[in-house]
């Protein structure tokens, strides 16, 4: 990218603290958490933006992507780069658009809808949004750190999935506005289903500037853990709980040992070759979910009330993909998978993957809701790598099994697990961003229209 386009974007921009050229800065506002991945690793290191700008409004965003089209330069979003497969990592350098200052919340409307500007963090909304009576439906484990915008365009449930599904399920996203990367780029309102064009696009095809986010009513809530002398104690106690809708639950995860001795700063929780299951859990129905649990065979190992994002110890910090930060904490040559077990078949699928892999996968299970509103077990397994070979065989048995794998070590949607086959989001790019300059290189099925 040139020098010029830098200096005029400084001047419509007005606020050189804002256009970053620091060589430090511009490195980390171009990565995310893609080295989770040893594939992605050594392919993103060395990508970076040219430049990042922080608009502080939607005009400022209407104006870097008017020069920006007008220029043909390349612009990649970023909310708080805590994605996982390098998706705010700029492949054709250009403009890391940094949102983080556009991060208003408007209003939460009487009947529980969040309107919001994408920058807001979602622990900062969880914790308005309690204040009124109300809670986030679900939220990644990055719920501290991470924006309402990059969730959105990046993410795909989490802690409240068990009970209300994923982002694409049940009305949850119900609107937003995007801004375009046209010719005369405008901000365009996307409601109801036509928020699938853009949802999960990884800032591809449009760039989301303001947010209608549904929430749910907000419940007491305790953590939970207990733990079982074996995996399939600890799997059809959690089973039981996560989809009987009798329990009011938040998360229900299940943790094979080793894994809990990964955690060390709740080392006290957990015990010496156990089985972790992991719960939040409706206040009032804590004392029965202890009895239910010791007739079980587990013991207790902690209740503790859930006072918002900053409760300690935040049990949430262990489960969804945290689960995998620990585990590569505590040996770097761990990485993991994303899938989805047969609620009907699981305990076969998880004999035949042990009997073939024995201890490379450790089951890490997380149950949540499908869009046809069954519970079933979704897993966020940890794996140990030794060549991008055998991983790739190893997703392929999964699927040979009928396990469901979304593949967390591509940097593109095509081949990532959320994709959608209807093309509805590549056509919103071909309407949206015709010259490819949004985060260029991530929707590979999309091709430039040749002039005529
Ligand atoms: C430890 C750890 C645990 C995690 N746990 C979960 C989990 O439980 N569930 C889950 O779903 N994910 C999880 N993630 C992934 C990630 O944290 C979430 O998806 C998070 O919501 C991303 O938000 P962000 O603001 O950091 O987005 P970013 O990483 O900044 O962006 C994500 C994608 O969205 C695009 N984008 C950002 N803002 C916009 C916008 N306004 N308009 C259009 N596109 C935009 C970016 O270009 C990028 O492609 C985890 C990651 C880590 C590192």
């Amino acid at each position: 990218m040139r020098i010029e386009h830098i200096e005029e974007l400084a001047s419509i921009i007005g606020d050189g603290s804002r256009v970053i050229t620091a060589p430090a800065v511009l490195e980390r506002l171009s990565h995310d958490f893609y080295w989770y991945s040893p594939v992605l690793r050594p392919k993103l290191a060395n990508k970076h933006g040219d430049v990042a700008i922080q608009p502080a409004s939607v005009d400022e965003v209407l104006a870097v992507l008017r020069y920006a089209g007008r220029n043909e330069v390349p612009v990649t979003v970023r909310g708080a780069g805590t994605g996982n497969y390098g998706q705010c990592v700029p492949l054709e350098g250009g403009i890391v658009l940094d949102l983080s200052l556009i991060d208003r919340l408007e209003e939460i409307t009487p009947d529980g809808i969040a309107v919001c500007q994408p920058g807001l963090r979602l622990g900062a909304l969880e914790t308005e949004a309690r204040k009124h009576g109300w809670e986030l439906r679900m939220y990644p484990s990055t719920l501290v750190k991470a924006s309402v915008g990059g969730f959105l365009a990046g993410g795909s449930g989490g802690i409240g999935s068990v009970a209300h599904g994923g982002l694409r399920d049940f009305d949850t996203v119900r609107a937003f506005e995007v801004v375009t990367m046209e010719d005369q780029p405008r901000v365009v309102l996307h409601e109801g289903a036509a928020v699938h064009e853009i949802l999960h696009a990884w800032g591809t095809n449009g760039i989301l500037s303001r947010i209608w986010f549904a929430l749910a009513p907000a419940v007491e809530w305790m953590q939970f853990t207990a733990v079982f002398n074996t995996y399939d104690q600890a799997f059809t106690f959690t089973e039981s709980i996560a989809a009987d809708p009798a329990w009011t639950k938040r998360l229900a995860t299940v943790f094979e040992w080793p894994i809990p001795s990964f955690f060390t700063p709740i080392k006290g929780l957990v015990r010496e070759g156990k089985t972790m299951a992991l719960l939040m859990i409706k206040t009032s129905q804590c004392e029965a979910l202890s009895s239910a649990a010791q007739s079980a065979g587990g013991e207790v190992t902690f209740t503790g009330v859930f006072e918002g994002p900053r409760t300690q110890p935040l049990l949430s910090d262990y489960t969804w993909n945290h689960t995998t930060l620990w585990a590569m904490k505590a040996d770097s040559s761990y990485t993991y998978l994303q899938c989805g077990f047969s609620p009907r078949e699981c305990r076969e699928q998880f004999h035949m993957l042990r009997a073939r892999y024995g201890d490379e996968i450790l089951f890490h299970i997380e149950f949540m809701k499908n869009s046809d509103g069954a519970v079933i077990p979704g897993a966020i397994p940890v794996v140990r790598f030794t060549t991008e070979e055998r991983l790739n065989e190893m997703i392929a048995y999964c699927r040979s099994i009928g396990v469901f794998v979304a593949n967390p070590h591509v940097n593109y949607l095509e081949d990532g697990g959320r994709f959608r086959a209807d093309n509805i989001q590549l056509l919103a790019k071909q309407k949206y961003d015709p010259r490819g300059l949004l985060n260029p290189g991530k929707m590979i099925s999309f091709r430039k229209a040749v002039a005529q």
